[in-house]
């Protein structure tokens, strides 16, 4: 072979490769419509189309020129070995699960989305639950297909996280979760509590508000857009990425912070190297990485003393008084600690706790441990023992969150280990920048999100997830430096 031929094969991939990457685009852009814009009446249609782009892209993505080429070319390193790698690693997954399956995966948990949306508005949990058994069954045919005997519930964990197990990551809760009790017991029983947020917060201003906060934080509006969705997401890799916030006018911090950590996400996408765009190491590496930058923004950064200080001042300026009357009472109140039902409203003390129940019953449900009839009663029994208060309809319990709708099975662990790596990534940070808060008090998170980008973001895919934090912290990740940081904030608001 000559090398000649192995770079025609790479070009022909690539070329190849770039036109199923930018149809990947235009399905999830379809998706952003779904969630933000798509009429109530069109979601039947919708799923067909989701369905029909799905089948296009499984045909390509299992094309057996891609296994020609992929013989042809030599082995090689740096960035090619970088885009062989992922090719490589979606061609062996896709050219195991057959095509009907694919479409039939796709058509289900566009249509199954629906009918969670409504059965969480009416909390209706028997209308829910025949469609999640079907999307439980779907996914896991398709793990057995890609599996090889390997654990079922591990092989979907590698979907959004490469590398990462169910063993690893539940003796890493394990390893967390006492610390996690404890403090959360010391908080809820100290003497001083910080008041709750009171108020109406107008809808507009909110927005106002948002759209100031994301361009803090370094949001490209040329390449971008805010939206609101019931579920916030981010959307898009390259030049179009696209953020979503919701609105609760009594409580203004669920947007300002749902429109921080969304930024963070499409922050990461929109300063990957340009030479990535629409090539596998064009997008965030894993689910896991992709949650530490969101993290970072919105907690150890937006939540952070100095960063509450300026947006305590940005408040006043737009709402007036609203019964807080220091910059340090709001930094108690920004991050108040309460034992609430939902996970994306949850503190940083609780919110782990939420991702530990999370992953013990969906491991349960998808090695069959744990039948769909008896999830409720899990859930309700779990949140009780884990957070001392009964789940009071279903709506605040099991149909809170869209994952399991949509056959997101192994995607909630990469919560908390998007939190793990966000506590190693401070911990650097604050090293490489000691004077960060002398920025973050003018409302300027720059020198935070420059380092990022310099030291995580720009490389895209082209490290394994782990790697990708190890190169930029300079020592290998643990759960150590989130734990510290969670203890030392919690305990400087609540004088523990
Ligand atoms: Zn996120």
């Amino acid at each position: 072979m000559t090398k000649a031929f192995a770079t025609a094969a790479y070009d022909a991939l690539m070329a190849f490769q770039r036109q199923t990457e930018a149809l990947a685009q235009i399905s999830g852009r379809l998706g952003w419509d779904q969630e933000t814009m798509m009429p109530r009446g069109s979601a039947e249609q919708r799923s067909e189309e989701m369905a029909a782009i799905e089948g296009v892209l499984h045909a390509r993505r299992t094309d057996p020129k891609i296994g020609d080429w992929l013989e042809k070319i030599e082995p090689v390193d740096g960035e090619v070995a970088g885009q062989l790698r992922l090719i490589r690693r979606s061609y062996d997954r896709a050219t195991r699960v057959p095509a009907d399956l694919a479409q039939e995966i796709a058509r289900v948990t566009s249509f199954a989305q629906g009918i969670w949306a409504e059965a969480r508005a009416q909390d209706d949990v028997p209308t829910f639950l025949p469609m999640l058994e079907q999307v439980i069954g779907l996914r896991r045919q398709e793990a057995a297909a890609v599996a090889g005997g390997r654990d079922l519930y591990d092989t979907l964990i590698d979907d959004y996280e490469p590398g990462a197990s169910a063993e690893s990551l539940g003796a890493m809760f394990a390893r967390m979760r006492p610390r996690l009790v404890a403090l959360r017991e010391a908080v809820l029983g100290a003497a001083h509590q910080p008041a709750p947020i009171t108020g109406a917060f107008g809808a507009e201003a909110q927005m106002r508000m948002s759209r100031k906060l994301a361009a803090a934080f370094g949001y490209d509006w040329s390449r971008g857009r805010l939206d609101i969705a019931v579920h916030p997401f981010s959307s898009g890799s390259g030049d179009d990425v696209r953020i979503t916030t919701r609105i609760a006018e009594s409580d203004p911090f669920n947007c300002f912070y749902s429109t921080i950590h969304e930024t963070g996400h499409a922050c990461y996408e929109l300063a990957i190297d340009p030479d990535y765009r629409l090539t596998p190491l064009g997008q965030g590496v894993s689910m896991g990485v992709h949650e530490s930058q969101s993290r970072i923004y919105e907690n150890q950064l937006g939540r952070s003393r100095a960063f509450t200080g300026w947006l305590f001042g940005q408040m006043r300026e737009r709402f007036g008084e609203f019964g807080i009357t220091s910059a340090d009472e709001f930094f108690g109140t920004v991050n108040r600690v309460a034992p609430g039902y939902i996970r994306t409203e949850a503190d940083e003390v609780h919110y782990n706790l939420h991702i530990m129940m999370r992953f013990d019953l969906e491991r349960a449900l998808i090695r069959g441990d744990l039948a769909v009839a008896d999830l409720e009663g899990a859930w309700n029994d779990r949140f009780a023992a884990d957070f001392g208060v009964a789940v009071d309809r279903p709506s605040n319990g099991v149909l809170q969150d869209v994952h399991w709708s949509c056959g997101l099975f192994g995607y909630f662990p990469t919560y908390t280990l998007g939190n793990v790596y966000a506590g190693c990534l401070h911990k650097a940070l604050r090293e490489s920048v000691p004077d960060l808060d002398a920025s973050l008090a003018e409302g300027d998170p720059a020198p935070a999100t420059d380092w990022l980008r310099e030291n995580l973001q720009r490389f895209g895919g082209l490290r394994g997830p782990r790697e990708t934090i190890a190169a930029a912290c300079g020592v290998e990740p643990d759960e150590g430096p989130l734990l510290d940081y969670l203890e030392a904030k919690f305990g400087g608001i609540y004088g523990l």
